[in-house]
């Protein structure tokens, strides 16, 4: 698991800032829900097939005897929620959140035990233009990071009406090739054989190249969906290609399904993944409620942006002299953040030590304050990117610092 230490939390800080804002433009609230759930309710939504239940989730058994995990994901914690809390017929709720997932998978750049995603959950509308809707916000929150080098993908996994006769049409084939395959995709046949379609494995790839896919085999129902997705991104000039490929690792998605990819994390590059869900609500015990939502991995989207420090203190205090004198100066130190200036005090002390930690913390200015300048009523205040000094009183020194 991995330590977020200053630097690189002031990177996820941008990305969170970035995401909080274009949430609020689409009028999504935040919600912020348990990181442990009944371990039942990750095996009946995100299925017992995929990979995320059956080898990477961290459960266990409590003191009280219930079967608990550290939720790998947010849907199904939002849709527990949102049923727990009566919200059915709310006549619809947009939600986001952002906080740690966990997957016991191997450990490698862009892929951690303990992450963090930024999600965003859609109940209660089954129209088109929600699809594209939701789809344009992702699209606009990595242009709003400045990220380059970005496609977005989507395809239709179809619905219970048209589904089950593709799946039956891919099972045909994919019998006839199974002995060429990998196998984690012979596994995948017989628990989830969609899934075979995204192994990663170029051999495999080269073997299914002319398989059935899903968005030839749809009902006229969701194909006309799926049309309405697409002109609705088009309307909205966000640039977008078809992958019949996209599957999508969890069991609930039906329709839209997309991704957000990047080359430059090599096989790390889905960087926000969805899709549609409406089988989901009514399969945890609700009513059926038609829902759309994606979830992005933070630490992912923070490894593609540029360096960035922690926020520098704005100003030092150096304070040359008695105990009176250092007295006032701890005063000082207060005034600054009272008016909500970043400040540190050096201590008190050798001059040249105190400089050196202004130096090393890269404040701004430093504020120093002597035996004559305690009896005058006034500081030196020092511009450390200029070496300009003023002597003046504390108020006009607070001024001087806000940049007025
Ligand atoms: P992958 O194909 O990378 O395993 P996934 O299908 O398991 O992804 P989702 O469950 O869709 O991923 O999660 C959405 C996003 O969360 C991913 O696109 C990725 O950015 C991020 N993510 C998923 N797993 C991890 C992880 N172990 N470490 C860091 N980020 C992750
Ligand atoms: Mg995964």
């Amino acid at each position: 698991m991995h330590d977020g230490l200053p630097n690189e939390v002031s990177r996820w800080q941008h990305v969170e800032a970035t995401a909080r804002e274009m949430f609020r433009r689409y009028a999504f609230n935040e919600v912020r829900l348990p990181v442990l759930e009944p371990t039942a309710l990750f095996v009946r939504s995100v299925g017992e097939a995929t990979d995320i239940v059956s080898k990477e989730m961290y459960h266990f058994v409590d003191q009280g005897d219930e079967h608990v995990c550290l939720r790998p994901e947010g849907t199904a914690g939002a849709v527990r929620a949102y049923l727990q809390a009566g919200l059915t017929r709310s006549g619809g709720q947009r939600w986001f959140y952002i906080g740690p997932m966990f997957r016991r998978e191997r450990p490698q750049k862009g892929r951690l035990r303990q992450f963090q995603q930024i999600g965003a959950e859609c109940f209660g509308r089954a129209d088109c233009q929600t699809d594209a809707e939701v789809l344009a916000m992702s699209w606009q929150l990595v242009q709003a990071l400045g990220l380059q080098q970005l496609r977005l993908e989507i395809n239709s996994l179809g619905c219970p009406a048209c589904r089950p006769a593709y799946r039956q049409h891919l099972l045909n084939y994919l019998a006839q090739r199974r002995h060429t395959l990998c196998d984690t995709c012979i596994t995948r046949i017989d628990s989830n054989p969609m899934r075979v379609l995204d192994c990663k494995e170029a051999d495999c790839q080269q073997q299914l190249q002319d398989a059935p896919e899903m968005v030839n085999h749809l009902c006229q129902a969701c194909d006309e969906h799926f049309n309405g997705v697409q002109q609705g991104l088009q309307t909205l000039d966000i640039p977008f290609v078809v992958n019949p490929r996209i599957v999508r690792g969890l069991d609930y998605y039906n329709r839209t399904a997309f991704e957000i990819i990047t080359d430059q994390l090599g096989a790390q590059g889905t960087v926000l993944a969805g899709g549609r869900y409406d089988g989901l609500v009514e399969s945890l015990g609700g009513p059926a409620t038609p829902a759309i939502g994606f979830a992005a991995g933070l630490e992912r989207l923070a490894l593609l942006l540029p360096e960035m420090q922690a926020k520098s203190p704005d100003v030092c205090v150096i304070a040359s002299g008695d105990a009176a004198v250092l007295q006032a100066s701890m005063r000082h130190a207060d005034a600054l953040r009272q008016q909500g200036i970043a400040t540190i005090h050096a201590g008190g002390g050798g001059m040249k030590r105190q400089f050196k930690i202004a130096n090393r913390e890269a404040v701004a200015y430093c504020l120093i304050l002597g035996t004559d300048e305690l009896t005058a009523e006034q500081v030196q205040l020092k511009d450390m990117n200029t070496g300009e000094q003023w002597a003046l009183p504390l108020s006009e020194a607070i001024k001087r610092i806000h940049g007025n």
